[in-house]
């Protein structure tokens, strides 16, 4: 027997061996062609049987959460009241009956007759239920194909997962407990796809060209996310290889683990903060969150895109009260919807753009949408009262930026104050350091912000003008090119001069190799996925801060 071998990017450590599941999800086409006349009855047949699977496939969704993840199944049951309702049931059996539609056909026309009312209306709950009904339309289709589900939440025993691409809503959406391992033609290893694997603690590999094309269902598929390749159909001289690196892994695992529940101090005694990135109200329960300083990164964007609606100020308040209480008075912070880019909300049409990565994104995004980015701010201030909660801007790319985010909190805190809602005064306002514009700005705005979070996924991406998603051009995205480590170091030195805190948050914190040149630049707080902590605490105990500084020094000048 012989192995295939792919390559691609190792995005989230570890090896994994298994079963292969395909994951496609394609939009379909609008079916066309009708039937001939006798033909009816079996069109009629057609649909209640696949309308039966669709059915069986919602309650089956239903059933599998508990009351914990109330809203995943909140969101079967209300497909499962569009599949039911009898207006559209009897629409697509008319459409069968008069127009002599295939069933196909009539369920397409039938639910695009109401998708095109709904087109023209801007509120976002028609949006919502208009995702929803497209959503349905699709299962159905499915069903009458006789196609199997692709729900990833619907998965039930251990698979590796293969696909073309998957979005971060895919992604959060993964039940973690049945995907060993992750495998995707698209995708780079700051996609918030693999910061979502790495959260997870699953291993994954991006950017595997042809990989679709090379597999087929229940093959066997060993991912290698610690080289960048995946194995189809092993022989069984690899397999066994692999299993031995992967109980050698398991093994170096432990032993980081050992670090988890130390202080990170270097060799000669300079302490660092070390602390984790959240992306969800369960990251905050891990042991990595119980053993580290605070929390650096809280990407608030789950709470949305885990929704099938704008989450409502409540839903916010609780799950920020309750992360906030977990971290008790150790800093958590809270990044503000950091939306665009890669990440879209289902329930929201984002305009079409070309470059989404330099468009309406994040910050920009909320100015926007004033009122949601309200309706956050106001969560975040009345959950304050519960710990200990800084709140930092996503992609600040001017001082005006900084100051118009800042004055909108003012009023936010006004308003709640006219309310007698209680908040903490002293919440600190930073931004992120990802645009090169406000990285060589950093010793203004250094005196107006109380701290701020070197993003570098995204200032690598700007300032080496590739993007992070694109592997043909991941040699160009240089996560140690000196001109990104000087910016580093000056906004180190810019907030160092102005005693307050700058940390890095971006993924170069959380690779052990990487994490002391931070230090050695000036940084002293690194965030990163719980994942990683053990291994970075263990990296930097390694060694001493002045090694750290000449090794920094050295690859300046490369
Ligand atoms: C970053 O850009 O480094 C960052 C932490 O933000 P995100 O990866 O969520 O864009
Ligand atoms: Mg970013």
């Amino acid at each position: 027997m012989r192995s295939d071998c792919l390559n691609g990017l190792p995005v989230s450590q570890g090896i994994a061996i298994g079963r292969a599941f395909l994951y496609s999800q394609e939009e379909p086409e609008r079916p066309t062609g009708t039937i001939r006349a006798g033909e009816e009855e079996q069109q009629l047949r057609l649909l209640e049987q696949s309308e039966q699977k669709a059915r069986e496939e919602l309650e089956a969704g239903i059933a599998r959460f508990d009351q914990s993840q109330q809203e995943k199944a909140d969101i079967f049951s209300a497909h499962l009241e569009i599949l039911n309702d009898p207006c559209m049931l009897e629409g697509i059996q008319q459409r069968i009956r008069d127009e002599h539609s295939t069933c196909e056909k009539a369920v397409w026309d039938t639910y695009q007759e109401i998708l095109d009312a709904f087109a023209d209306i801007e509120d976002p709950v028609f949006k919502g239920r208009a995702a929803d009904m497209k959503d349905v339309r699709n299962r159905l289709l499915r069903c009458c194909a006789g196609r199997p589900a692709p729900d990833l939440s619907l998965l039930d025993h251990p698979v590796i997962l293969l696909a073309k691409d998957l979005s971060p809503s895919d992604t959060a959406c993964l039940p973690r407990e049945y995907v060993l391992g992750i495998a995707a033609e698209v995708g780079g290893a700051t996609s918030h796809t693999a910061i979502l694997a790495r959260s997870c603690g699953i291993p994954a590999v991006l950017g595997v060209e042809g990989l679709m094309a090379a597999t087929a269902p229940e093959q066997t598929v060993i991912v290698d996310a610690l080289n960048g390749r995946v194995f189809l159909e092993p022989d069984p001289d690899t397999l066994a290889a692999y299993e031995g690196s992967r109980t050698a892994w398991l093994r170096a695992q432990k032993a980081d683990a050992r670090f988890l529940e130390r202080r990170a101090v270097t060799l000669d005694g300079t302490e660092i903060l070390t602390e984790v990135n959240l992306g969800s109200v369960a990251d905050a329960y891990s042991k990595a969150a119980a053993c580290a300083d605070g929390a650096g990164l809280l990407r608030t964007e789950f709470l949305y895109m885990g929704a099938k609606e704008l989450p409502d100020e409540e839903t916010q308040y609780q799950a920020y009260a309750e992360i906030l209480q977990a971290f008790g008075d150790r800093p958590v912070i809270l990044r503000t919807l950091d939306i665009g880019g890669d990440k879209h909300l289902p329930y929201l049409e984002l305009p079409k753009e070309k470059n989404p990565f330099l468009g309406l994104r994040a910050l920009r995004f909320c100015f926007a949408n004033e009122e949601l980015f309200r309706t956050q701010l106001r969560a975040a201030y009345r959950a304050s009262v519960r710990g200990n909660l800084w709140i930092m801007f996503p992609m600040v790319g001017s001082m005006d930026d900084f100051r118009r985010a800042r004055q909108i909190c003012q009023e936010v805190q006004e308003e709640l104050e006219t309310r007698n809602l209680p908040f903490r005064r002293d919440v600190k306002l930073g931004i992120m350091i990802e645009i090169p514009s406000i990285a060589l700005m950093a010793d203004q705005v250094a005196k107006e912000t109380d701290f701020a979070s070197i993003g570098t996924n995204d200032l690598c991406q700007y300032t080496c003008a590739a993007d992070r998603l694109n592997p043909a051009v991941a040699a160009y995205y240089q996560a140690r090119n000196p001109g990104l480590l000087r910016l580093i170091r000056y906004v180190a030195e810019a907030y160092a001069a102005e005693g307050k805190p700058v940390g890095v948050c971006g993924e170069l914190a959380a690779d052990p190799e990487t994490a002391p040149v931070l230090v050695g630049l000036g940084i002293r707080t690194l965030s990163m996925s719980g994942g990683a902590l053990g291994s970075v605490r263990r990296a930097l105990a390694g060694k001493s801060l002045k090694d750290m500084q000449s090794e920094a020094q050295r690859l300046m000048q490369l």
